[in-house]
């Protein structure tokens, strides 16, 4: 019998109720049912006697380990501004000190909608294959992307693939891409929400010394809602959360210079979530035409209008998050 697509495969609310891929109910409880994990997590990753998820690790944990910080991105829902926090973070992390060049990657598995391409303005690239591996498309020479919409014939075709099909996808995309000799920082764009491809991620990069997640807010309510999901998300499977960005806070007018709220924050934003969960709060970014534009034309905010609040906002931000001490240390 085919496999459904993993959309409807997996019950809506099923990672709210993931037991964990370190549980020992994993792939056994109720919740795991329908979920395109379930086999792996309740064998333990045993294929043919072999444990899989160990062989996988090690190979993922050989192809990273020049890879010296790696953040995870993550949204409670869509249209917070996820990509655009993750590709003007690695934009401003890529840029030359006076005696450094920082080497900066991006990896987009957000299968369902990768907007990457479009906010480097790398639209129409193919991702190539060499014996080294996968080779990112260079926005600059110190600065390597790879998105899954890459791969798509056409930036318009939907990406409907099945919950195994897109787990082998992101697996290739942690091992096989050859980053060149070192990275200072990657930057994975995940899907919004807690789906299945959050928990396969989660499976093999638990072992690779990932640095932590990075979320990101806007602050109403509805999308603070789903961030303490994502927040429970996160402590459940053992992420360490690194901070939390509330993006479109506020709209600094660009004539009179007055900031009015458009997003209330009715129940304190992202400020009050990181109290509340006792994590740090990172930064604020305001709405800004500026921010919108540089997306669509593939420029770094922070290069091209250095004064303005949302560079400000994101230099600061990425100065936490670089002397953010790994596990507490
Ligand atoms: P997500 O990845 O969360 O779905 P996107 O990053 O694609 O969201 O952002 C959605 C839209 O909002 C894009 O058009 C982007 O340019 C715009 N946007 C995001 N953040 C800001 C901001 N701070 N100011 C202005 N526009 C923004």
């Amino acid at each position: 019998m085919e496999n459904k697509p993993s959309s409807e495969a997996v019950p809506e609310n099923a990672n709210e109720h993931c037991p964990g891929v370190e549980s020992q109910n994993a792939g056994k409880s109720s919740s795991c049912a329908g979920c395109p994990n379930q086999s792996l997590c309740a064998s333990g990753g045993m294929k043919n006697g072999i444990n899989q998820t160990a062989v996988e690790t090690e190979q993922i944990k050989e192809a990273m380990k020049s890879i010296k910080r790696k953040f995870l991105v993550l949204s409670g829902k869509g249209g917070v501004g996820k990509s655009t926090v993750s590709s003007q973070l690695a934009l401003t992390m890529a840029l030359c000190e006076k005696d450094s060049v920082p080497q900066v990657g991006v990896l987009d598995v957000d299968l369902c909608g990768p907007s990457i391409p479009t906010m480097f303005g790398l639209e129409g690239y193919q991702l190539h294959q060499s014996n080294l591996g996968w080779t990112p498309a260079y926005y600059e020479d110190n600065l390597a992307v790879v998105s899954i919409g890459f791969m798509l014939p056409n930036k318009d075709d939907a990406v409907i693939w099945r919950g195994p099909k897109k787990n082998g996808l992101i697996k290739q995309f942690l091992r096989d891409v050859y980053w060149g000799d070192y990275l200072d920082y990657l930057i994975i764009d995940t899907p919004p929400g807690t789906s299945d491809e959050h928990i396969t991620i989660v499976q093999y990069l638990k072992n690779v010394d990932i640095d932590g997640a990075i979320i990101v807010t806007t602050p109403q309510d509805v999308s603070c809602n789903d961030v303490r999901r994502e927040i429970n998300f996160c402590k459940k499977v053992g992420i360490p959360i690194i901070g939390i960005i509330e993006n479109m806070s506020g709209f600094v007018c660009p004539n009179c210079k007055n900031k009015a709220m458009i997003f209330k924050p009715t129940s304190g934003g992202g400020q009050q979530l990181a109290i509340d969960y006792e994590i740090p709060f990172l930064g604020s970014i305001p709405l800004d035409p500026m921010v919108m534009q540089s997306c669509e034309t593939g420029k770094s905010i922070v290069k091209d209008h250095p004064e303005s609040p949302a560079s400000q906002a994101m230099k600061e931000i990425v100065q936490k998050i670089i002397t953010h001490k790994k596990n507490n240390q």
